[in-house]
């Protein structure tokens, strides 16, 4: 479902040329529950902006879904993100002043789909994620742990094929933590939901079935990866 081939990048100015990923290969079929670790600075940020479509590799090829990216405009990418791809923040991003309900209607606002239909789908995916009781409260109405479950719900109305959480459990207590990522595991064996979860949280990652860990723009270790080929 995605594939990553020999990708690079480097930041460019006039006076100097930053490496920051190198030679990355790596093969995330559809179903898999991915944690991507590594000590800061190993470029997990920068890996995931090219995963999310939001950056472009300075060499090496990426597929989704067996297409390359590559070749696709601007306005193709962002086509392809809002279509293809479910992002969750550390920080939430949730609009203050509308319900768990309307803030994950949104993303369906601009799909042509009528009110109604919007919301009936915005509260089946609460439902999902434990918050069928909170669908009229408001973000500051609720703890941090159901705001990130609005924020998942928000990512997963719209079907993505591939959800990208970064540190996603960054801003929230131990408690609300593991409890957040046993949501990702059950959206995982319930919906097949492909996710990637960045987190330097250890207790996060040993719970993610594929742990990729980064180190200075590599691969360091990837405990599924030798079993792939990249064909
Ligand atoms: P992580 O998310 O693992 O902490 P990042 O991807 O944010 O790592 O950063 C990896 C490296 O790339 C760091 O050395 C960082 O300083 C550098 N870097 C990130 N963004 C830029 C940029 N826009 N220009 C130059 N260097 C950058
Ligand atoms: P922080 O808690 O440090 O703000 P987040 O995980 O919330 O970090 O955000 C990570 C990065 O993603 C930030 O650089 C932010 O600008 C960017 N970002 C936040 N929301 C969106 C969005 N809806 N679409 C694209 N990028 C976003």
């Amino acid at each position: 479902m995605l594939t990553l081939q020999d990708v690079s990048k480097e930041y460019r100015s006039s006076r100097a040329r930053t490496p920051v990923l190198a030679g990355i290969s790596l093969s995330i079929a559809a179903g898999e529950l991915c944690a991507l670790t590594g000590p800061s600075g190993s470029g997990k940020s920068t890996l995931m902006n090219l995963i999310g479509l939001l950056d472009r590799p300075t060499a090496g090829e990426i597929k989704i879904d067996a297409s390359p990216v590559q070749h696709l405009t601007s306005d193709e990418l962002a086509a392809k993100r809002n279509q293809a791809l479910g992002f969750v923040f550390q920080s939430f991003h949730l609009l203050p002043h509308l319900s768990a309900l309307d803030n994950v209607a949104l993303p369906l606002l601009y799909r042509g789909i009528s009110l109604g239909e919007r919301r009936k789908q915005a509260a089946s995916v609460l439902q999902h994620v434990g918050l069928a009781q909170r669908t009229s409260h408001r973000p500051d109405e609720l703890s941090g742990g159901q705001c990130q479950r609005v924020a998942i719900a928000r990512a997963l109305v719209t079907r993505p094929r591939l959800l990208l959480a970064d540190e996603p459990t960054g801003n929230l207590d131990s408690k609300s933590a593991e409890d957040i990522m046993s949501l990702f595991l059950e959206l995982n064996a319930e919906l097949s939901v492909t996710s990637i979860i960045v987190t330097h949280d250890p207790s996060i990652a040993a719970r993610c079935p594929r742990r990729i860990v980064l180190r200075d723009g590599r691969v360091f270790d990837d405990n599924r990866g030798e079993l792939r080929s990249y064909a």
